[in-house]
């Protein structure tokens, strides 16, 4: 449904993740590290996730937000390039 926005959405100023596709593959999620941000999903949701860069290579973060605080996850490393495909197809809910 093009041009059609949920009303929760409307005030939302990033992206969010396409629903679970039904080949969607998991990641692995590994412990944080202080990295650059360079993308982030909308954080009005329970999960939301960072595209970061450190060192010439870079990986996708995920915060899961719980009742009594949050759970942050890192995929590996990768090449930039690579983690931009990542990127992409979590956008379209691909991958989570
Ligand atoms: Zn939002």
């Amino acid at each position: 449904m093009r041009g059609v926005r949920r009303l929760e959405e409307v005030a939302c100023l990033s992206v969010h993740p396409a629903p679970r596709q039904p080949e969607c593959e998991p990641l692995q999620w590994l412990p944080p590290q202080p990295v650059g941000v360079v993308a982030y999903t909308c954080g009005c949701r329970n999960v939301s996730y960072e595209l970061c860069h450190v060192n010439g290579q870079a990986f996708v973060r995920r915060t899961v937000r719980l009742a009594d605080g949050h759970v942050i996850e890192e995929t590996h490393r990768m090449p930039i390039h690579k983690a931009r495909e990542f990127w992409e197809r979590l956008l379209r809910g691909e991958i989570q």
